[in-house]
């Protein structure tokens, strides 16, 4: 079936009370294994493309194997781009055929944000794509910072209501709490804090750093407001170690396709199990 517009699938999400995975792609074999296990519990998927993978492979490529694999898709299923930075990278998306685009201000300052996230909301919706954008900032875990830095990049739900007004983007991710990457200990996020963003912005809200998140923390979320939540370094972890795992079972071999195979299975099987926590199964 064709791509589906996250329009199609955040909103009704947030009102039935289930969240929408948004898998990180970075190969064709990740790609297939995303969609084969959403296929598998019936549930409807994202499939997106971000900063490593449009360094790595260029975004044309990587949107178009993942279009290919959609046109035989038996569920619906929705092409985004992740942090695009400026303007061009959001006209590069849209031209290789993305079917939801964030546009990442949030190193920014709030107003110069809200600006030009307005900006790029008139650019996708005149081509009829819908617009995710960042209030606060979600750290790395790479980021060393005190804990009252953390607490200052928070998203405040005043702001968020604001903002959502000012730029007329279609879903928003608030910083709380999450962060991007696996680090040592499990982020805590502040589910008091999405309540009451929840409360003043009907949006689907957008969780980042969903990786090393417990089913209990995700499903607080989900039930908090959040629609979709972005899973990528669990992934890539998942795929690599598998690769490895298949070179090492089968001894010395130039079969690539060993490898790969056990890549893909163990990107599926935890892309199942993402899909579990996130209440998707079923949801096609
Ligand atoms: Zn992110």
């Amino acid at each position: 079936m064709p791509l589906r517009s996250a329009l199609d699938l955040l909103p009704r999400a947030r009102a039935a009370g289930h969240a929408v995975g948004a898998f990180s792609i970075h190969s064709p074999e990740m790609v297939e294994a995303v969609f084969d296990a959403a296929e598998a519990a019936a549930a409807p998927v994202i499939l997106q493309v971000g900063r490593r993978a449009v360094r790595n492979s260029g975004v044309e490529q990587c949107c178009a194997w993942v279009r290919q694999r959609a046109s035989r898709s038996a569920v619906p299923a929705c092409l985004h781009l992740d942090h695009a930075l400026d303007f061009d990278a959001v006209v590069r998306g849209l031209r290789a055929g993305c079917t939801s685009v964030m546009y990442d201000g949030a190193e920014l300052p709030l107003a110069e944000n809200a600006r030009r996230t307005a900006e790029i909301v008139r650019l996708a919706h005149a081509a009829g794509v819908p617009v995710e954008a960042e209030v606060g900032r979600v750290g790395g875990v790479e980021d060393d910072i005190s804990v009252e830095e953390a607490e200052a990049r928070l998203a405040g739900p005043e702001a968020c209501a604001r903002f959502v007004a000012e730029t007329g983007c279609d879903s928003l991710a608030p910083a709380v709490g999450s962060v991007h990457g696996l680090g040592s200990g499990v982020p805590r996020l502040r589910i008091d804090l999405l309540r009451r963003i929840a409360a003043v912005v009907p949006l689907p809200l957008v969780l980042h750093g969903g990786s090393g998140l417990d089913g209990a923390q995700m499903r607080a979320a989900i039930g908090a407001g959040v629609a979709k939540v972005n899973i990528d370094t669990e992934l890539r972890r998942a795929f690599v170690a598998g690769l490895r795992e298949g070179l090492e079972a089968h001894g010395p071999t130039d079969d690539p396709a060993l490898a790969l195979a056990a890549g893909t299975a163990a990107v599926r099987a935890q892309v199942a199990a993402r899909i579990a926590d996130f209440g998707a199964a079923g949801q096609a």
